[in-house]
């Protein structure tokens, strides 16, 4: 074969690409099996570690660490006191745990529609659903792309709502040179197996207010406040319940996990950029195919890789074909019977479900990976 050859030859995937993968760091083993040999299992040291860990790396403001990010929304929304009756309104793109969250409040999740060009709460949406009952605001970012948080502030201010973030996707996003996770009343992360920084099963959530954040502290692990009941001589905590509270702390071993993967975090997303980078102008002008917008007062998380796309099944059976995975990831959870049961009238909803589709993003790509993605959807479908 002449020496001149290769850069003609078809690119040949290394093995079939999935959607995702699970990022553990190789010296997470040697740390959490620590924690096992220690039987300092529950929370304790290394949860305190990892929430100033989170601080530091990613300036998140007060993050108190839950077993999960659909833990998190709960526990913010009942920290912001929504309650039966309440409503709160959330984009449908998204997927199911924002609006079961608001369910076990007791309280109604409205939803309101997104802007086509990102799948983001679209803020010009919001006004005319609130109503007296309205309490919340929660947006999604979507993929890792921050939405409109000043428009959407601006809008609970004027109505005296609280704005919970759904940063399931978002974690080291910015906004206006703000991380994501110090901006709104609350903000709420995930650490689940496929997120781009996982404990195995995880969540925070950030309360700007400090009376806040201490409750949301509190009320994680039963509404016991841990630093204020001492043990008694008959060998019991003293305390006084006074709120209800939940079993939502993390454990020991799943920070262990999260810190070391922490570890060469930022390394590991500025690869993700470098890919979304190539993506974007690698697959500019491809016929049928239409990028979502990107803002340039934000920077996305970039946990999804998403765009539009014409013939959207031929498209995903095109790439599947050549061994790489394509999914829509979510499509709008309003259908469920649990949320009424219908296709509600969100114009844009309707049209992003049609047409928007995600490739590969994570960790375990590798160029050559990459550079396949981009020829095989060079094709066309
Ligand atoms: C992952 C996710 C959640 C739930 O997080 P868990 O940690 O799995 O409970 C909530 N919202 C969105 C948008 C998610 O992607």
């Amino acid at each position: 074969m002449a020496p001149d050859d290769s850069a003609a030859r078809p690119v040949v995937p290394p093995a079939d690409i999935p959607l995702f993968s699970t990022y553990v760091h190789p010296r997470a083993a040697e740390q959490v099996a620590a924690v096992l040999a220690s039987t300092m299992l529950s929370e304790g040291r290394l949860v305190r570690q990892f929430e100033q860990q989170l601080t530091t790396e990613f300036g998140l403001l007060h993050p108190a660490a839950v077993n999960s990010g659909t833990s998190a929304l709960h526990l913010a929304l009942e920290v912001a006191g929504v309650g039966p009756g309440d409503e709160v309104i959330l984009p449908a793109q998204t997927f199911v745990a924002s609006g079961t969250s608001i369910l076990q409040t007791g309280a109604v999740p409205i939803f309101a529609d997104i802007r086509y060009a990102d799948g983001n709460l679209d803020p010009a949406d919001i006004e005319h659903r609130i109503t007296r009952r309205t309490k919340a605001i929660m947006p999604v970012h979507w993929g890792g792309y921050p939405c409109d948080l000043a428009e959407i502030g601006a809008v609970a201010a004027r109505h005296g709502l609280v704005v919970v973030e759904d940063a399931a996707h978002a974690l080291g996003a910015t906004y206006r040179g703000q991380p994501i996770g110090a901006i709104s009343d609350y903000t709420c992360f995930s650490f689940q197996a496929i997120k781009h920084l996982t404990t195995g099963d995880g969540g925070a959530v950030c309360a700007l207010d400090p009376a806040q954040a201490e409750e949301v502290l509190h009320r994680r692990w039963f509404g016991i406040d841990r630093a204020h009941s001492p043990m008694s001589e008959l060998g019991e905590r003293e305390y006084d319940l006074r709120q209800l509270g939940y079993k939502y702390h993390l454990s020991d071993y799943a920070a262990a996990l999260g810190l070391a993967n922490m570890t060469g975090i930022h390394e590991r997303m500025q690869r993700r950029r470098a890919i979304a980078r190539r993506y974007h102008a690698e697959l500019q002008g491809v016929p049928g195919l239409t990028h979502f917008e990107y803002q340039t007062d934000r920077e996305s998380a970039y946990w999804l890789f998403g765009f539009h796309v014409e013939q959207r099944l031929s498209f995903i059976r095109q790439l599947k074909a050549a061994g790489i995975s394509a999914s829509v990831v979510h499509v709008g959870i309003d259908h469920n019977t649990l949320f009424g049961g219908k296709r509600m009238e969100l114009r844009n909803q309707r049209r992003f479900d049609d047409t928007q589709i995600h490739i590969p993003l994570h960790d375990a790509l590798t160029d050559r990976a990459v550079d396949h993605i981009i020829a095989v959807i060079k094709q066309g479908w």
